[in-house]
């Protein structure tokens, strides 16, 4: 479906008054920031930017991105599929005051120039959207050591459910035996 690279860079202005629409792949090893987090090459980035111009004469850019990568479990620290799907509303600014004044549905894109690195604007996206923590589901997760990383499912083993006031009781000092 996407044969095309995504354009490196574009003259953001021009593209928004013209209401450019433009598409196109990525890869991991394009995103030299993103890479490092993720648990292999393996992945399509699948990006959709509409430029236009709001009421407010700003320059806007529409972005959705819907990435499959691999990303690392933090339980076992093997590779795990993960989906990510993102869809922001910028608006062109160049400089922070400018960027804080925009109203709330729209995040800044920062320029000191015309032309806008697409790739990096699409990487600070995909990192922004990546969870902090990823795990498999614990059927599928090849970690041996579940239960010291999660001591909930070291209850589930115990017959009878413990008393969280036993349990507190047995925190005290000078309980343990
Ligand atoms: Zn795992």
């Amino acid at each position: 479906m996407l044969t095309e690279s995504l354009l490196p860079t574009l003259d953001v202005r021009k593209a928004a008054i013209r209401g450019a629409v433009i598409g196109g792949g990525l890869q991991p090893l394009n995103l030299k920031r993103f890479r490092p987090i993720l648990a292999g090459d393996e992945g399509v980035i699948a990006v959709k930017m509409i430029f236009s111009r709001d009421g407010e004469n700003r320059f806007v850019v529409d972005v959705s991105v819907e990435a499959d990568i691999l990303a690392v479990c933090q339980r076992c620290l093997e590779a795990m599929p993960e989906h990510l799907s993102i869809e922001s509303k910028l608006a062109v600014v160049w400089s922070d005051e400018e960027a804080a004044s925009l109203p709330r549905y729209l995040d800044p894109l920062i320029l000191s120039e015309d032309s806008c690195n697409l790739w990096e604007l699409v990487e600070d996206e995909l990192i922004l959207a990546m969870k902090p923590f990823s795990y498999h589901d614990t059927g599928t997760c090849r970690s041996k050591t579940v239960s010291f990383f999660d001591p909930l499912l070291k209850e589930d083993v115990v017959e009878e459910k413990p008393n969280p006031f036993n349990v507190l009781e047995q925190l005290k000092p000078g309980n343990k035996h």
